[in-house]
């Protein structure tokens, strides 16, 4: 069964997020900074990772590329999701990120839930082979 860890400093999003991903039957960790969540993920190894941008300590561009830099595989190519509410359109760090897939607050549950799902199908792969896109190809919606 798939591990997702949800990193959210917003409690009440966090809640609602927790529970939309438990019934699906996924196991789900959560983090409310991308300092804990950067902890949490070198224990518990997820399968998957969906995060916040702007969080307290550590914040999601900083948790990515700490993800994206570590030297154990089982860390560095784990997909990444972004859910956020602050990202502006054009924003260039959108564009460099090392991501699967970036959606916006509000976020309709069925296209979390599908972005999620076909993540987990594809399983790890590296951001930074120069030859390979992220094999999700979901579109950036912003
Ligand atoms: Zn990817």
């Amino acid at each position: 069964m798939a591990v997702l860890l949800i990193a959210e400093d917003d409690e009440d999003i966090a809640l609602v997020l927790v529970r939309v991903f438990k019934r699906t039957g996924m196991t789900v960790l959560r983090a409310s900074d991308g300092r804990a969540a950067f902890d949490a993920i070198l224990e518990h190894r997820p399968d998957l990772v969906l995060t916040d941008l702007g969080m307290p300590v550590m914040d999601g561009w900083e948790l990515i590329e700490a993800i994206r830099n570590h030297p154990d595989d089982d860390v560095r190519l784990i997909p990444v999701a972004v859910l956020s509410g602050h990202l502006r359109p054009g924003d260039p760090r959108a564009g460099s990120a090392r991501v699967c897939a970036i959606m916006l607050k509000p976020c309709p549950n069925d296209q979390l839930l599908a972005t999620m799902e076909e993540l987990i199908s594809i399983g790890p792969h590296d951001h930074d082979a120069a030859d390979k896109r992220c094999p999700a190809d979901v579109p950036v919606s912003v």
